[in-house]
């Protein structure tokens, strides 16, 4: 049973890859929506809950790219975030680190007590929430309520170092175009996690439970040419938009240009994620691939006696 403390300050972050519009246009939209009202979105009882709507990176946004010299979502690493500035330090890992100034400091008792980072992807993987720990018990009572609202939704972990607790990613949607559908299903997202974090700040108790999860387990890449190392085949046709389906060992893969057909070899099942995300061509991966275990969330409540800021570092503190 976890007595935590409550979440005052939320940050929704859009825009971090600066051609995933659907953040982009849903973090506008709500600061038009905010700006009509005379005071930020308060809670029923009493301003308990403040929203922050950040655009994670105007430059890139401006130019409909993912980036300008680099990817920011790899830019909050400890060593990026307080290395020296100087004139030749990529526009990102700078705003990274004002990034870390407004959210954080990163770990410090001052940081945002729930961060959702919003992005798209290329890839069918309908609404799926990322997080980085499968004791961040918040998160897990997020995933369920949204579950709950019969979104298509899968949860996923990742064990990588990064500004936010909650990553959404909503596809398939091409970069640098914003489709209806996708837009809505963030929008719908956004506003269930708000929905419940303003349950738990009222005083919600919310009953612990098994849920299922896929982790990632490895990154497969596409079949290279040897020596000009460019890909000599695409995903096959019975793989392609079968995110989060079960890959058995013998199941086609590839489909080469010459039109061969290639087979997965490993010798695990695996369930693909990811698979053709676009902006994955650069860094060498087809898709993630990933296994299903069940992960018990637990009873969770408001807890007035804890501090206010004990959610900030690592996952393990919420344990009480
Ligand atoms: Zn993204």
């Amino acid at each position: 049973m976890n007595a935590l403390p409550r979440l005052s300050r939320v940050a929704v972050c859009g825009g971090t890859h600066g051609n995933e519009l659907s953040g982009v246009y849903l973090v506008r939209e709500l600061l038009k929506v905010k700006k009509k009202k005379k005071k930020e979105e308060e809670d029923e009882d009493g301003g308990a809950m403040s929203v922050l709507l950040v655009l994670s990176n105007p430059r890139a946004m401006q130019q409909c790219l993912r980036y300008i010299d680099t990817d920011l979502n790899r830019c909050f690493t400890h060593a990026c975030l307080i290395g020296p500035t100087l004139d030749k330090t990529p526009y990102e890992m700078r705003r990274a680190r004002e990034l870390n100034a407004m959210l954080g400091p990163k770990g410090s008792a001052g940081a945002m007590d729930l961060i959702c980072d919003l992005h798209n992807t290329t890839a069918n993987m309908g609404l799926s929430l990322i997080t980085y720990s499968d004791h961040d018990w918040i998160c897990m009572h997020i995933f369920r309520h949204l579950q709950a609202q019969h979104l298509l939704l899968k949860n996923v972990f990742f064990y990588i170092y990064i500004i936010e607790n909650i990553s959404m990613e909503v596809g398939p949607q091409p970069h640098g175009v914003v489709r209806s559908n996708i837009y809505t299903t963030m929008k719908s997202g956004v506003q269930y996690m708000l929905d419940w974090v303003h349950f738990f700040n009222s005083g919600v108790i919310f009953d612990g439970g098994f849920m299922d999860v896929f982790t990632v387990v490895k990154h497969i890449d596409y079949p290279r040419d040897g020596e000009t190392h460019n890909i000599t085949a695409a995903i096959h046709p019975q793989l392609q938009d079968r995110d989060f389906c079960l890959l058995r060992p013998g199941d086609p893969l590839f489909q080469t240009f010459s039109g061969e057909t290639l087979r997965y070899t490993g010798s695990e099942p695996l369930y693909p994620f990811f698979i053709n995300e676009s902006a994955y061509y650069e860094k060498g991966i087809l898709f993630l691939g990933s296994q299903t275990n069940a992960c018990v969330c637990s009873h969770t409540y408001l807890g007035a006696q804890l501090s206010v800021h004990c959610r900030s570092t690592k996952a393990q503190s919420y344990i009480c």
